[in-house]
């Protein structure tokens, strides 16, 4: 027998009265065949919780034993959501005048006998007077499934959607506008609201894709777009979607996920950009050891020349031509010093072995010596002048750093600077507690856009002048040692200004 009515005849057909004041002829005369089809477990109580019939769906669900009828319903299960009981102050509620409960999610059933082990959902609801009915189903799979997918992705920046076709919205994982920021009451958005959150670039691409799916043709590529953050900034995400059913060639409803792809986004620019470098300081190598040669090359020959000159016994050199010669050799000499001295620091900077040694001195003073070593380097068209703040500071750094980070901005001016005038000086910010020391000049300036890149190893903007390009990136590096930046204005034709900006006590 798949159907098993109660033997106890509770019925009383005299007494009539309100639907609850009476039993409801219909509970008696639901037929076997009507219990069985539906997928429900489907339990009838009386009052106080003696199970008067049950239909073959929850005879299983719960294992219940052949006699159960007459029996008690919480002697034979227990039914609890949190560790608490459920069954008693369910019944004591529909008891008290309550029509229908509903069981709070993950209630959980468990036969005495523990044989039956279940999560359920359903309800109870007053049938008459002296009968409760008590539908449930069993939803261990859906509840299992449910923690599994919560479970993946929490650890994950996917968020599911889908698109109520009736409402015309679509419906987004809550975890969604709590990671965007974006606040929505009832975690929706409108096609409108979504569109307008897209980066303008991208709004055709979406789209289109989503007109396919709405046309009812699938479309399973991803789609990669930038979306606006509540806080609005633009983090990339990738939307892909599918429709569920089809009816009259319309799909039945979008679902979809978006996932943030912004950390991948800054892996792959991390990586770009190494590349970049790499592949770009490979270049630069290769281009300053071709230069390197001819760097080298010039100054030995012409150290080697005047000095075979003024040594040759035969060849008759007046005292001035012997002078001229003798500065020749002197002024390569130097530059080959400079050069081997920057080769020698860059290779100390990069194997992190150049030692600061800080101690506090007075800068005006120190620029002052700075000035008059340079002074007389100056050609006639060009006159270097020194601009101090009438009060000192006293400056703590390492000094002969410093005076080589200056000297390089120096070397530049004189370099770049055909005529007009070359600054020195600093000013104290307003902070006060750090110092601009500049260098500018009135030479031939710089291209905005080479801005970065002169900072950069072995990169000079003309090829053809003299220089390894390493003067202003030992500069940076120093700088950066000594606790602060060095940047430049410059307009092509006009000049350019170096500024060195530095704390006047050194930072921890
Ligand atoms: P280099 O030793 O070749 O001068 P740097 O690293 O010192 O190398 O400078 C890199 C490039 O920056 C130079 O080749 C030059 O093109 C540009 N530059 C630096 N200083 C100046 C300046 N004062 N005026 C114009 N161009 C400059």
């Amino acid at each position: 027998m798949s159907i098993r009515p109660e033997s106890r005849n509770t019925e009383d057909p005299e007494s009539g009265g309100s639907a609850r004041s009476r039993r409801n002829p219909e509970s008696e005369t639901v037929s076997d065949a009507f219990l069985k089809a539906i997928p429900y477990g489907i339990l009838l109580l009386s009052n106080d919780g003696v199970l008067l019939r049950a239909n073959d769906q929850a005879f299983t669900e719960l294992n219940l034993p052949p006699d159960v009828r007459g029996q008690r319903l919480t002697d034979v299960v227990s039914i609890f959501n949190c560790e608490k009981s459920l069954l008693p102050r369910m019944l004591a509620e529909l008891n008290d005048g309550t029509e229908q409960i509903a069981l709070p999610a993950n209630t959980f059933v468990q036969g005495r006998d523990k044989k039956a082990r279940l999560f359920i959902r359903g309800r109870m609801n007053r049938l008459n007077e002296e009968e409760i009915l008590f539908a449930f189903r069993n939803v261990v799979e859906e509840v299992t499934r449910d923690f599994m997918l919560k479970m993946a992705l929490s650890s994950t920046k996917i968020f599911p959607w889908f698109y109520d076709m009736d409402q015309h919205k679509m419906i987004i994982d809550p975890r969604y506008f709590e990671y965007t920021r974006i606040s929505s009451a009832d975690h929706s958005m409108t096609l409108e609201e979504f569109t307008e959150r897209l980066h303008p670039d991208d709004r055709e691409a979406m789209a289109h894709a989503f007109a396919q799916q709405l046309n009812g043709e699938h479309y399973p590529y991803p789609v990669p777009f930038r979306l606006r953050l509540g806080g609005g900034s633009y983090e990339w995400f990738e939307g892909q979607s599918t429709y569920l059913g089809q009816v009259e060639g319309v799909p039945y409803r979008v679902v979809g996920i978006c996932m943030s792809t912004q950390a991948h986004k800054n892996i792959e620019e991390a990586l770009t950009t190494a590349r970049d470098k790499a592949e770009q300081s490979d270049r630069l190598k290769s281009a300053f050891l071709a230069n390197m040669s001819h760097e080298i090359r010039t100054p030995l020959n012409a150290i080697v020349g005047f000095s075979n000159l003024l040594a040759d016994k035969n060849a008759s050199v007046s005292s001035a031509d012997a002078q001229e010669y003798a500065d020749l050799i002197s002024k390569n000499c130097d530059y080959l010093l400079t050069l081997v001295s920057d080769i020698l620091d860059l290779s100390s900077i990069e194997t992190g072995i150049m030692e600061y040694r800080f101690s506090t001195h007075p800068l005006a003073y120190l620029l002052t010596d700075i000035y008059r070593k340079y002074d007389h380097l100056t050609s006639e068209k060009v006159k270097l002048h020194l601009l101090l703040p009438p009060e000192d500071v006293q400056l703590e750094t390492d000094v002969l750093r410093l005076r080589q980070a200056l000297d390089n901005l120096l070397v530049n001016a004189l370099k770049f600077t055909d005529e007009g005038r070359i600054d020195l000086g600093f000013s104290l910010a307003e902070d006060g507690a750090s110092v601009r020391i500049f260098v500018s000049d009135t030479g031939r300036g710089i291209p905005e856009e080479q801005f970065d890149r002169i900072f950069e190893r072995f990169y000079k903007v003309e090829t053809f002048v003299q220089g390894a390009g390493l003067g202003l990136s030992i500069c940076k590096t120093i700088t950066e040692n000594l606790g602060g930046t060095v940047t430049v204005a410059s307009r092509v034709g006009e000049g350019s200004c170096f500024t060195l900006c530095l704390p006047l006590r050194r930072r921890s």
